[in-house]
Order: structure tokens, then C-alpha cells, then sequence
């Protein structure tokens, strides 16, 4: 039985007021699942003490250095985190990274401790192309590091042109991705039937139960919605309950 996982990335968004969302959040009875926020980094200390996970958006390939502005995965475990992203989409497009640099990051979190949610998708243009099946698995290949269980990543699906606007992709398309991936994590991984695949684009309240009814969605990773608590645990709920 795969736990199922609530994630929020908050992305660059969050004061220190930010912090009463998370508590509210942290305090709403999520019964028998996990809950994650990826909040700014500076964040990260204040929430560290709240009954739920806390991950970095991103994390260095490196465990320190002259490298200034970036945080290592060795720093966001010391803070308290429990989990990183990795390969956003937003950090693939703004910062240029490849698979290979998704891989290096990823075996980072695993070396100090960390659980890495690998996030791939395709853009709208792949998806156009018929290509998305192909880009998945290049995706898949390339960023997935060979220290890999299912204990410490996390897949996120997340179509590029569902992130922040409102579209979301059918429920076959997310069935055929989602049992695409499945099949390659077993067909790698001695224990890829475990490891979790999470659904991120536009979830919000309104489309969660729907999502987290598809076979092979173990949880959502949610942008927009994870800001605030009335955002964010309906959604909880919804996975809670499926
Ligand atoms: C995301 O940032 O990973 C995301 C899925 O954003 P949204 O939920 O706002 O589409």
C-alpha cells in the first residue's frame, strides 16, 4: 500500500504571516495520510516545529561551497525539512536545468537524508506533438538518480501547461501517463511498485476528488491551492478520503 501524500509548493510566495496558514493547515485532521509544504526557504526554520512535513523548492548539487544564493540539501535537512523538489518545471524553464542536473540534485537529497519529489511533464507543444509519452520517459531515464527507493522519492506529473492555469489534462490522459510511469518505475526499480506518483497542475477543491479517484495517483502536488488553509484542506480531505 502506497501512503498517500498532500503536497504543497508555495513557490515564491510567503512572509512570515504565512506562517498561521501552515499551522491551520498542520492542525486540520488529515487522518491516515502525509502532508508535505515546500515553502520559501526562509520559511523553513519558523515551520519546523509544526506537526507536518516541510521540504525545500529546490537544492544544490553540492553539500557546500562557493555558490552563492543556493541552498544545499545538507542546509534544508539541518532546518528540519524532511523533502525536496526537484526539477520543477519552473526550475527547468527560469534556471536551464536538464535531466542531468535533476539527477545530480536528487542523489543530493538522498545523501543528506532527504526524500526528492522528481517532478517531469510535458509542455503543451510535446503534447500536441503526440510526444508526451516519449518526453516522460526520457524525462524518467534522465533525472530519476540510481539511488533511488521508494522510501526516499516521489514522482510528480505535472503537465507543464496545467501549472497555474486552470487547465487540467482528462482523466484518460492522466490514467495513461500515470500507468506509463508506473510501469517504467517497475520495470527500473526492484521497488517501483512503491514508489509514490503524485498529479500536480491546477488542483484545487473543486477537481481533487475526480484526480484522486485515477488509478495510480497517490496524491497531488499543489501550487495555488496550498497557500491557504481553506485552499488546501479540502483538498486533504478529498485524498483522505479516496
Ligand atoms: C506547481 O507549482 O507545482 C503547481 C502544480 O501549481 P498549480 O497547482 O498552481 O497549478
Amino acid at each position: 500500500m502506497r501512503r498517500k501524500l498532500a503536497a504543497g509548493n508555495w513557490k515564491m510566495n510567503g512572509l512570515a504571516a504565512a506562517i498561521s496558514q501552515a499551522r491551520a493547515i498542520a492542525n486540520h485532521p488529515a487522518r491516515d495520510i502525509d502532508v508535505l509544504i515546500c515553502p520559501p526557504a526562509t520559511l523553513l526554520s519558523a515551520m519546523a516545529s509544526l506537526p507536518l512535513a516541510t521540504g525545500g523548492q529546490d537544492c544544490h548539487i553540492e553539500t557546500s561551497g562557493a555558490h552563492t544564493g543556493d541552498i544545499s540539501a545538507q542546509m534544508l535537512a539541518d532546518v528540519g525539512a524532511t523533502y525536496t523538489l526537484t526539477g520543477h518545471s519552473e526550475r527547468r524553464t527560469d534556471h536551464a536545468e536538464s535531466n542531468a542536473t535533476v539527477n545530480a540534485k536528487s542523489a543530493a537529497a538522498h545523501a543528506a537524508g532527504l526524500t526528492a519529489v522528481i517532478c517531469i511533464g510535458e509542455t503543451l507543444a510535446q503534447r500536441e506533438t503526440n510526444e508526451t509519452l516519449a518526453v516522460i520517459n526520457t524525462q524518467l531515464a534522465g533525472s530519476i538518480p540510481t539511488t533511488a527507493t521508494a522510501t526516499n522519492t516521489v514522482i510528480a506529473y505535472e503537465p507543464v501547461w496545467a501549472i497555474g492555469t486552470g487547465k487540467i489534462p482528462t482523466t484518460a490522459q492522466i490514467l495513461e501517463v500515470h500507468s506509463h510511469i508506473r510501469a517504467a518505475l517497475n520495470a527500473r526499480f526492484q521497488d517501483g511498485d512503491a514508489m509514490r506518483i503524485l498529479y500536480g497542475g491546477s488542483v484545487k477543491a473543486s477537481n481533487a476528488a475526480e484526480i484522486f479517484a485515477i488509478a495510480d495517483v497517490d496524491g497531488a502536488l499543489v501550487g495555488g491551492a496550498s497557500l491557504t488553509a481553506a485552499d488546501f484542506t479540502p483538498i486533504i480531505d478529498a485524498l483522505a478520503s479516496a
